[in-house]
C-alpha cells in the first residue's frame, strides 16, 4: 500500500502504518472519550487514546498470529500494514496445503479471541478493585477492547472469501476437490465472497439510509472493498500470479 509510515519490524516482518489508520486511531480516541464515566479533559482523552492504542495492539496481534503460523508452514510474510478497515498480511507465496492454508486463516481469529477473553477479565478486575473514578473509565476501555477483539474473531470467521473464513473454506473445498486443487477452490470461495459482499453493501447502504446512522456506511464501504478483492483474487487463480495480499476487518469504530 502507498501512502505507508513503516514503523519498524516485529519477528522479523515489516511492520506498517497506512496513514488511514491515523484517522481511525483519532476517531476511536474521540469516540471512547465520549462514553467515558469521566469528565471530559486530559485525563478522558488519555484514557481513549491508551484505548484506540490496545486496538491497534489487537488488529497486530492478529495478523502476527497469521505471520507466525504462516513461517511455521514455511510461508514468508512481507509485511503487515494497519490501515482503514483493519490490517493486511502479505504473504509471500500460497500455502502448500490445504491444511496449512486452513491453520494460517484460523490462527489470527483464535489471537482475537484470546484477546477478547483477557480484556474481558481485565474489565472485570477494573470493576471489582478498581471501582470510580479512573478504574471506572479503564473498564470501559477494557470493555471496547474486549469487543473490539470478539468482532476481530467472528467478524472474520465468515465465510466471505478473502476474509479467514472464507479462507477456511477455501481448504476445506481444496481439500475436498483434489482434483481441482487450490485454483478450483479460490474460485469457488471467492465467488461466496463476493455474494457477502454484495450482501454487505446492500444492507449497508439500506440500513444507512434508513436509520441515518453513519456506521451502517462502514459495512458499505467495507463490502465494496471485499468485492474487489474477491474479484482480484478470483482472477490471481486464474493467472496464477503472486499472491495478493490477506485482508482482516476490524470492528466499525463508530461501535465505541
Ligand atoms: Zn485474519
Amino acid at each position: 500500500m502507498r501512502q505507508t509510515l513503516v514503523l519498524g519490524r516485529l519477528f522479523g516482518v515489516r511492520i506498517g502504518v497506512h496513514v488511514s489508520w491515523l484517522a481511525v486511531y483519532a476517531f476511536v480516541t474521540y469516540a471512547l472519550a465520549r462514553v467515558l464515566p469521566m469528565p471530559p479533559g486530559a485525563e478522558a482523552i488519555g484514557v481513549a487514546a491508551l484505548g484506540a492504542l490496545a486496538l491497534f495492539a489487537s488488529v497486530l496481534a492478529h495478523e502476527l498470529a497469521h505471520a507466525l503460523v504462516a513461517r511455521r508452514f514455511g510461508v514468508r510474510t512481507e509485511g503487515i500494514t494497519l490501515f482503514l478497515l483493519g490490517g493486511v498480511a502479505t504473504l509471500a507465496e500460497e500455502p502448500r496445503t490445504p491444511r496449512a492454508d486452513a491453520a494460517i486463516a484460523l490462527a489470527g481469529p483464535a489471537m482475537s479471541a484470546t484477546l477478547a477473553v483477557l480484556a474481558f477479565a481485565l474489565q472485570l478486575a477494573l470493576d471489582r478493585f478498581l471501582a470510580g473514578g479512573l478504574g471506572s473509565a479503564l473498564a470501559v476501555a477494557a470493555t471496547y477492547v474486549f469487543l473490539a477483539n470478539a468482532v476481530l474473531a467472528a467478524f472474520n470467521l465468515l465465510p466471505a472469501y478473502p476474509m479467514d473464513g472464507g479462507r477456511v473454506l477455501r481448504a476445506l473445498l481444496w481439500r475436498a476437490r483434489r482434483s481441482r486443487g487450490r485454483e478450483g477452490a479460490t474460485t469457488i470461495a471467492a465467488r461466496v465472497g463476493m455474494a457477502f459482499a454484495l450482501l454487505f453493501v446492500t444492507a449497508g447502504v439500506f440500513a444507512a439510509a434508513a436509520t441515518r446512522e453513519p456506521t451502517f456506511a462502514w459495512y458499505a464501504v467495507l463490502g465494496a472493498f471485499l468485492l474487489r478483492q474477491a474479484w482480484t483474487q478470483q482472477r490471481h487463480a486464474r493467472a496464477a500470479a503472486a499472491p495478493p495480499p490477506r485482508a482482516d476487518v476490524a470492528a466499525a469504530p463508530a461501535a465505541a
